[in-house]
């Protein structure tokens, strides 16, 4: 069984008599990144700042490996926290002084502090810069400090807060990348909060969908993705359709994934071998009258994906209707009423379905 290093029960936190956290149960396990997402105002940050302590909740108890924390004095737990904010907080002192720091305030030997600033500067990349002053460092410079600093005490647990989201673009998904991989090197157990579905998916074990201060679905990326759920879930995570795979064909753009038991043709820049999440969304997806003209789903190198599937329910949604398809994977398919009236779509029928390989939304995983 795996050991939960963290655990919240009954957590509430309310402010100006509106409760913006309740939580009944969650668990953060020895080893994992568990990627918390929501909306602006969803209280992830306040979930973050009452685990690590830095807020008193109004009601709950939180557990660190297997004991309550009201045994553990408050500085004793902060020490073996590392927290990494959107903003960087950085002292006004060197790039080395900043890693540093936060290992002299944990009493690590001088010898110790030295070896370790180093090692991580490097494997952060920043090591030509030790010596700039912290106020003349870039955004993701500043941020690549941060996460030296926190990697750097090795934390029992690493708590993160949309650490990338001020970043621009080019930066964050570099970083992002570069982040992926530390995870995976240390192991270290991981709070990451996120308002970007990307983040989640490529970085958590396991995914918390936070909405109105409470967890709405905990699980691995593929189920809380693939199977939201509830409404209010589905809605925030957008795609109704996740196909996990592997890249097994990757050329000038086009590239072909082997699902379990089919192709999928998307178009992106994935390199081969690639675990990925291919994502459709609903509105994309074309049903067909079957014909036995193309029952098969072998493999096409055409840049539009055909597979065939029966229906496994349809739900209107104003003049819409969603059909859910089960085609080895689930589809959903939105059209128009007139259209399911038209083609006598009904649970139970066969049907094909089409999207285009631009439609598919490829995520790393
Ligand atoms: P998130 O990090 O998901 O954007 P927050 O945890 O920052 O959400 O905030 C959750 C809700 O609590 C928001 O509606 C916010 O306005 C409210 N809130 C946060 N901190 C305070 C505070 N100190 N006083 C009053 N309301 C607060
Ligand atoms: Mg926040």
């Amino acid at each position: 069984m795996t050991r939960a290093m963290l655990e919240a029960q009954d957590l509430l936190v309310q402010r100006d008599g509106n409760t913006i956290l309740d939580i009944d149960e969650l668990q953060v396990f020895s080893g994992e990144v568990m990627a918390v997402i929501g909306p602006n105002g969803a209280g992830k940050s306040t979930l973050l700042l009452t685990l690590s302590r830095l807020l008193e909740p109004d009601r709950g108890q939180i557990i660190f490996k297997g004991g309550s924390i009201e045994t553990i004095k408050p500085l004793v737990y902060r020490r073996q926290i590392a927290l990494v904010l959107q903003a960087p907080l950085l002292l006004d002192k060197s790039v080395y002084e900043n890693v540093a720091e936060g290992l002299r305030y944990r009493r690590v030997q001088k010898r110790e502090v030295q070896q370790r600033v180093e090692e991580w500067l490097e494997k952060v990349e920043i090591q030509h810069l030790a010596q700039r002053r912290a106020s003349r460092l870039s955004g993701g410079e500043a941020q690549r400090v941060s996460l030296a600093r926190a990697f750097a005490i090795q934390p029992q647990v690493l708590m993160l807060d949309e650490p990338f989201s001020a970043l621009d673009a080019p930066t964050r998904a570099r970083l992002l990348e570069d982040f992926h991989g530390l995870l995976q090197d240390t192991g270290v157990t991981t709070l990451f909060i996120t308002h970007d579905l990307d983040e989640a998916l490529f970085l958590g074990d396991r995914v918390a969908v936070m909405l109105d201060g409470r967890l709405r679905q905990v699980g691995p990326p593929q189920d809380v993705f693939s199977a939201p759920a509830d409404p209010d879930v589905a809605a925030f995570v957008g795609v109704e359709t996740v196909i996990a795979g592997q890249v097994i064909a990757s050329r000038a753009g086009q590239i072909t994934i082997q699902a379990d038991g089919f192709l999928v043709e998307a178009v992106g820049d994935v390199a081969l071998g690639r675990r990925v999440f291919a994502c459709l969304r609903p509105e994309d997806v074309t049903l067909l009258p079957c014909s036995d003209a193309h029952a098969d789903s072998s493999p096409r190198s055409s840049a539009r994906n055909c597979l065939r599937g029966r229906i496994l329910r349809m739900v209107p949604q104003g003049p819409l209707v969603k059909v859910v398809i089960d085609c080895g994977f689930k589809v959903t398919a939105l059209i128009t009423r007139l259209s399911a009236q038209e083609m006598r779509l009904e649970a139970g029928s066969a049907i094909d379905i089409a999207f285009k390989a631009s439609a598919v939304h490829l995520i790393s995983r």
